[in-house]
């Protein structure tokens, strides 16, 4: 059996990896140094763009679990971020030079890896593939990728606002109503008064934003602007924008507000929230400071922050089945960013498992779909739920996985997620040895 994966970035370094080390032929194609990013340095596999880190190894932390999990699944990204590990405190940080070299030197020495430096742009569907070009992939092969699955199924920004769990709302502030009762009230209002709405105002055009990379500038121009951005043209634009009071009567004071923050049901079980036209720049800390400043957002639990970059990625919902391989493509399997996933150790992940179910289809063996428990197997269910409407890369979050009834302190709680997600893992492979 022989198999070709695209791109050699953290997806397709690790789902390669696995694949060859179960005695896989892979052709591992990766574009650079022949061609460039805007944004990779160097002609190395899965060199990190950005930060060093991999976030925290806590278990009390989504991402802790996860890199927890990769543990268990035998990740070559894990395996050698730790051997190039840089301190940190309780994060796990790496050498990006040490540990891109390392992973090259692992791939390309693999007696079961031929690696081609070449751009792709054409895909074969008679050939096992894996695509894991990610964020940055080249323009040739999203044109492919558009003609394959239709152009509204590709999205070249994420400009996606923060996404909160329904538990940590207030609902003593928070009420539920469709601007002039249409429909059945499908939006969670958070009403302001004038004061409130100017202490949130001056606080939001004072925030830190990260700031945009000359080749993403153009998202601006895509008719969506930063919430902030939109606020620094004056005291009243958002009143007349996103946070429009109009239609809109509180019926816990009977009064109409002076301004309104909506959030809208953003999973099909109603757990998840998201901020409507929050799209924004900000610093996550500043997010989480300037947004919990809005009436019943006092303590709400951020899923996922907004976020405003350059990212192409498909719309997966409607494209992938759960196990990461084309509804309409067999033998084709997507992976990391592109995939709709958000982050170096997501991006890894998927590419464990996207290899995972492509050898177990050879191998006429069951899908390889992880309990939803885990952090992992929820992150691919929420990427490839075909109930989604309006959906947005995500990373992983213990609010994706399904919640305990006990009432448990904040830390207790998510101890338990992952404690409960390393056993069903544990389980799982147990049942499907063949795996490792
Ligand atoms: C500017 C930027 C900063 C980011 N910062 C962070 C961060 O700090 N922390 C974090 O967790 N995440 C960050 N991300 C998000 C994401 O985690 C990374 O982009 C991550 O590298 C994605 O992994 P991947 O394997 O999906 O894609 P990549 O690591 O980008 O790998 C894709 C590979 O495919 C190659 N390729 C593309 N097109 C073709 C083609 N047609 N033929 C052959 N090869 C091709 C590329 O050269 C690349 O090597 C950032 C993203 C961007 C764009």
């Amino acid at each position: 059996m022989k198999v070709v994966v695209i791109g050699a970035g953290l997806a397709g370094s690790e789902a390669a990896y696995y694949l060859a080390q179960k005695g896989v032929k892979v052709i591992l194609y990766e574009m650079r140094p022949v061609k460039k990013t805007p944004v990779h340095q160097t002609g190395n596999f899965a060199e990190l763009v950005c930060s060093n880190s991999f976030r925290s190894l806590e278990l009390t932390k989504a991402a802790g679990l996860l890199k927890e999990e990769m543990r268990l699944l035998g990740s070559l990204v894990l395996k050698v971020a730790e051997e190039c590990r840089v301190l940190a405190g309780v994060a796990l940080a790496v050498d990006r030079k040490k540990f891109s070299s390392r992973i090259t030197e692992i791939l390309t020495s693999h007696p079961n890896i031929k690696v081609i430096r070449e751009e792709i742009t054409k895909l074969n569907l008679k050939q096992p593939t894996i695509i894991a070009t990610g964020p940055l992939t080249s323009s040739s092969l999203e044109k492919e990728l558009a003609r394959l699955t239709g152009s509204k199924s590709l999205y070249f920004y994420d400009a996606a606002s923060p996404i909160l769990t329904r538990d940590s709302l207030n609902f003593k502030k928070i009420f539920l109503a469709s601007r002039y009762n249409k429909g059945e009230g499908n939006y969670l209002n958070c009403p302001m008064n004038k004061t409130e709405y100017e202490r949130f105002w001056e606080e939001l055009i004072s925030a830190e934003t990260v700031p945009l990379k000359e080749f993403e500038k153009e998202i601006y121009f895509s008719g969506c602007l930063p919430i902030e951005v939109m606020a620094k043209k004056g005291k009243d634009t958002l009143r007349f924008g996103p946070l429009k009071p109009v239609g809109l009567i509180n019926h816990l004071t009977k009064k109409k507000p002076y301004a309104v923050v909506q959030l809208r049901q953003d999973d099909f079980t109603g757990s998840l929230y998201s901020m409507v036209g929050f799209q924004t720049n900000l610093k996550w800390k500043e997010q989480e400071r300037v947004f919990r400043m809005v009436p019943g957002l006092e303590r709400a639990e951020f899923v996922r922050f907004g976020v405003m970059h350059r990212n192409t990625y498909l719309n997966s919902p409607q494209v992938l089945k759960n196990t990461l391989e084309f509804r309409d493509y067999p033998g084709f399997f997507l992976a990391g960013q592109i995939s709709g996933v958000e982050g170096y150790i997501e991006s890894a992940a998927t590419g464990i498992i996207a290899a995972m179910n492509l050898w177990s289809k050879f191998n006429h063996l069951n899908n390889v779909v992880l309990p939803l428990t885990t952090a992992l197997g929820s992150l691919i269910n929420y990427v490839t739920n075909p109930h989604h409407k309006n959906f947005q890369p995500m990373h992983v979050s213990f609010g994706l996985m399904p919640p305990f009834e006990k009432k448990l302190s904040k830390k207790e709680r998510f101890l338990a997620y992952s404690q409960r997600a390393l056993n069903d893992l544990k389980i799982f492979l147990e049942k499907r040895k063949e795996l490792l």
